[in-house]
Parts: C-alpha cells; sequence; structure tokens
C-alpha cells in the first residue's frame, strides 16, 4: 500500500494547513483497510481567509485580457494530458471507478480546457443598431466575481474542471470546496494550476465537511455565485440560502433517467446501451440509466438477454484490469443502496438479479454491491421515483409509444433519457415531449461532450445549464453598453414620440 498523501488547502497560491489543525481521512472504497489520503477539516476561518484572498486576487485576474487567461488553462490542459494516467490511478484508488472510466473523467478535464481555451478569443457580445443617430448600442460579458464551486465525487476532475475552467475563463477567481471522499484528486488537479502558473489567489481550494466549509461558502456576503452539484436535499438548502442573500447559483442536482426500448428497437444495440448506461461507474453518475422502460413485446426476450449479459459483469476493485463493475463510494452510501433493496421487496418488486452486497474473497474489505434488476416495478413505487445511486437498474412494463414517454416523464427529475427505437417518427416525437435536459435517440443516457450543454429540467436543476457555452451564461452578466457619438442629448426613442 502507498503511503497517504497528505492534502492542505491552496490559499492565495500557498499550501497551507487549516487553523483548526484537525485532519480527516479519505479510504479506498475497494478497500478500506487503505488511507488514500488525509486532508483538513477546515473551518469559517480558512473560509473567509479563502475568499478574501480571491476577492483581492478578482481585482487583477479580471483585467487580464480573457485570451490571456485562457492561455493559462491551455497550460492545464497539457499538463492534465501528462499526467493522466497518474491521476486517473488516484482516482480508482480513492473513489473506485474503473481505470478505463477513470481515464475518461481526465480526458474530460483535458477537453474541458481545451474547449474553454478556445472560448478565451471568443467570448462574444451583441453589436445591433441604436434607435438614435450617431449611437452605438452593443453587449458585453463582464465576470461576476468570487465563485465558490461546491462539487460531489463521482467525476472528481471532470466536475471541478468544467466548473472552473470556465469561472476562470470568464474573468472570477474561484474557491473549490471540493466532497470530503476524493480530497486528494481535488489536491493533484490544483497542484496542475499551480503548476500552469495561475497568479496567487485565483483558484483556490478548502477542504472539509460540507455543514462546516460549504455552508460558510453559501453564507459568506463575500461570495458572489455558487455552483453546485450534489444531492437535491443539499441543493435545495444551498439554493435557499443564495436566494436569501442574493447570489447567483447553479445547481446541479439528482437524477431518475430511463431509457425506452420500443419493440422495434435493434436489441442488441438497446442491451449495450443499458448495461452500460445502468453500471457503469457502479451506477454512480448523476446520468446513470436506473429505470428501463421496455414495450411489453419485447420485454421478455430483452429481461432475459439483460440478465444474461449483466451476469457476467465482474466486481473488483477498479484498478484491477478484469473488472467491470468497481465499488460504492462509501459505507453510508452502501448502506442506502441496500435499504432501497429492502424497500424494494416491501412494495412487492422482484429481485431478478443481485440485490445483496457483495462479500465473497477479496470483495469484503471493500464497498460492494452486487449488479441488480428489479422485475415487475410499477410507476409508483420508490424504487421507479427516488435516485439510489448505485448498481441498480428498475424494469417498467409499458404497452405504447404513449405510455412510454408518459411513463418517462412521471418523475420529478430531468436529466438525461434515451429511446431505443427505428421510427423516426417516434424519435422526433421523443425528443419533442420527453420532459429532460438531456434526449439520446438509440444512445445510453450516459455521454455527455463538453462542448454541448448539460443540465435538467424539473428538480434537477435550477434552470441554468453547464457546459458548451450555455455555462458562459452561468459565469457572467450582460453588460449593455450604448455610446452616443452625436455630441449632443439624443432621448430614447420612448421620450421622443409623441
Ligand atoms: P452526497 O450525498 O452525494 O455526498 P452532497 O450533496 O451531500 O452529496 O455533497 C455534495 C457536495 O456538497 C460535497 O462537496 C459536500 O461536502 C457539499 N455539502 C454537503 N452539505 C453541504 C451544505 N450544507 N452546504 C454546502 N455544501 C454542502
Amino acid at each position: 500500500m502507498t503511503a497517504p498523501l497528505i492534502c492542505n488547502n491552496f490559499i492565495n497560491g500557498e499550501w497551507v494547513q487549516s487553523t483548526t489543525g484537525a485532519m480527516l481521512e479519505s479510504r479506498n472504497p475497494s478497500d478500506r483497510r487503505e488511507v488514500v489520503a488525509t486532508f483538513p477539516a477546515s473551518s469559517k476561518i480558512d473560509v473567509d481567509t479563502a475568499v478574501s484572498c480571491a476577492r483581492e486576487a478578482y481585482r487583477s485576474w479580471r483585467l487580464i485580457p480573457a485570451p490571456a487567461r485562457a492561455e493559462y488553462i491551455f497550460r492545464v490542459g497539457e499538463i492534465l494530458s501528462q499526467q493522466k494516467e497518474e491521476l486517473a490511478l488516484l482516482m480508482s484508488r480513492e473513489m473506485g471507478k474503473c481505470l478505463t472510466e477513470a481515464r475518461g473523467d481526465v480526458q474530460e478535464g483535458i477537453d474541458w480546457a481545451f474547449y474553454s481555451a478556445g472560448e478565451g478569443r471568443r467570448l462574444f457580445g451583441q453589436t445591433t443598431p441604436s434607435e438614435m443617430p450617431n449611437k452605438f448600442a452593443m453587449t458585453m460579458r463582464v465576470p461576476i466575481g468570487v465563485c465558490a464551486l461546491i462539487t460531489p465525487w463521482n467525476f472528481p476532475v471532470a466536475i471541478p474542471c468544467w466548473k472552473s475552467m470556465p469561472a476562470l475563463i470568464c474573468g472570477n477567481t474561484v474557491i473549490l470546496k471540493p466532497a470530503e471522499d476524493t480530497p486528494a484528486c481535488a489536491t493533484k488537479l490544483v497542484e496542475i494550476f499551480q503548476a500552469a502558473g495561475l497568479p496567487p489567489g485565483v483558484i483556490n481550494l478548502v477542504h472539509g465537511v460540507g455543514e462546516e466549509v460549504g455552508k460558510a461558502l453559501v453564507e459568506h456576503p463575500d461570495v458572489n455565485l455558487v455552483s453546485f452539484t450534489g444531492s437535491s436535499e443539499t441543493g435545495s438548502q444551498v439554493g435557499e440560502i443564495c436566494g436569501r442573500t442574493h447570489k447567483r447559483v447553479c445547481l446541479e442536482m439528482g437524477g431518475k433517467n430511463a431509457q425506452v426500448v420500443m419493440e422495434d428497437a435493434d436489441l442488441d444495440l438497446a442491451l449495450e446501451g443499458a448495461v452500460w448506461g445502468a453500471f457503469g461507474t457502479t451506477g454512480q453518475r448523476c446520468t446513470a440509466t436506473s429505470r428501463l422502460i421496455l414495450h411489453r413485446d419485447i420485454k421478455d426476450k430483452f429481461t432475459t438477454m439483460l440478465k444474461e449479459r449483466s451476469s457476467q459483469l465482474r466486481l473488483g476493485a477498479g484498478y484491477e484490469p478484469q473488472t467491470d463493475i468497481g465499488p460504492i463510494i462509501n459505507e453510508k452510501q452502501l448502506q442506502r443502496v441496500s435499504t432501497y433493496l429492502d424497500i424494494a421487496r416491501a412494495e412487492g418488486a422482484k429481485v431478478l438479479m443481485g440485490g445483496e452486497v457483495a462479500t465473497e474473497g477479496e470483495l469484503q474489505h471493500g464497498y460492494f454491491f452486487q449488479p441488480t434488476i428489479l422485475e415487475g416495478v410499477t410507476p409508483q413505487m420508490r424504487v421507479a421515483r427516488e435516485e439510489i445511486f448505485g448498481p441498480v437498474v428498475v424494469l417498467i412494463e409499458v404497452g405504447s409509444f404513449e405510455d412510454a414517454i408518459a411513463v418517462l416523464n412521471d418523475t420529478n427529475y430531468g436529466l438525461s433519457s434515451s429511446i431505443y427505437t427505428r421510427d423516426v417518427n417516434r424519435a422526433f416525437a421523443a425528443m419533442r415531449d420527453i420532459e429532460a435536459g438531456i434526449t439520446y435517440i438509440n444512445g445510453p443516457t450516459i455521454g455527455a461532450e463538453v462542448h454541448l450543454p448539460f443540465g435538467g429540467v424539473k428538480s434537477t436543476g435550477n434552470g441554468h445549464r453547464e457546459a458548451g457555452t450555455a455555462v458562459l451564461d452561468v459565469f457572467t452578466e450582460w453588460k449593455t453598453v450604448y455610446v452616443d457619438f452625436s455630441g449632443s442629448l439624443q432621448r430614447a426613442q420612448i421620450d421622443n414620440r409623441t
């Protein structure tokens, strides 16, 4: 076992200990005997220092031209590329995802760096005619100020990248508060920003417990914006505080994503999508497929195919080459998944496969849950409505396309969605009628690309989008500028017309 990495806070360009002196541990979810890292249990005092340094750094960072700011982020992308393998290995140990997926997580950060660095040369505004002669009208994007970025553990490099990089390109300064389960990934990432030469205070990192450090950031009067990804419960609290304190807030919360398989679908293709969507990253993606809505004509055949294919999946540590499904992140989450299985049984669902904590051999040292398929689920059952966030998929039978869309939409959430059909008319009707931020036709519910907007409707979010150019609307304010070069007072049309 490797010695634990000692993580610290990064404030004003320096690695510093927390004023509390207290340290917490992050453990390997595949083998909880291994401490991957220790990190500070920071306090409000550390948050105050980070915020005032970020505020000071903002004074000069916002004045650096965006193409020059972008060059720093481009360098971050280059260093991330060089350190991809090392970071992916660390991620696999710290949060459990399979090495191939961990590489993908880092790759998303790299893609973000190069994509957002290009955006530094755009950040387009508009010019438009004025009502008046000799008057010029335009809009421009201006930064917002100090941004608190509160991130979860399931994409420990990608999510901090896709929040911090556009925030910085736009001229804001940031304080990253990473999840308690993945402090080492966040620390290594911030070391890369440091190596890219960002000026002190532009990016800061404060580790600690959400209710302490996260809350202090959200409540801080000198934080202008909060970008949060995490659970719906915490997101609601964050949203309430930001509403009260007039902060801009971007929330990415839960999902209950569904894949529909119609009777005319290519079943082999739909099967690959379902297995990847449901069990990829151990079902711990916000876009994971947690409901499979199956047309009754193919339901039995598809269920047999799914069971056969899923029973071949091998559980294990993500860094072991033969592993298909890694562990669940921690004991609390493992317990939560188990509880949902109790609920499913009590509600009358049938456990077609899995359904238990896995403890054979080496698995006993980690937090493993068998890949699980629940049959005979109705849309009213809690397991069909609530986010489980584990390797559990429920099967719901429907009799028509209209029923399939109605069942898919019958949820409080609306992040990702998918339909497999060969009927182009149904595909277009689905694109129109599905209530979700993302819809895939003949593809699984997972697989977002960085240059397209990412986010959900209903209780999944609060109307903002990350990624794509849409994220610029999160991290900038619009300023409208009128330039009157007539040399005389020209009243606007509303004050001129009789
Ligand atoms: P999960 O249940 O998946 O851990 P959370 O929503 O609790 O999801 O955590 C997501 C992020 O929010 C983490 O960085 C966590 O530390 C932080 N967090 C937790 N509670 C709060 C809170 N009350 N205020 C602000 N941030 C919080």
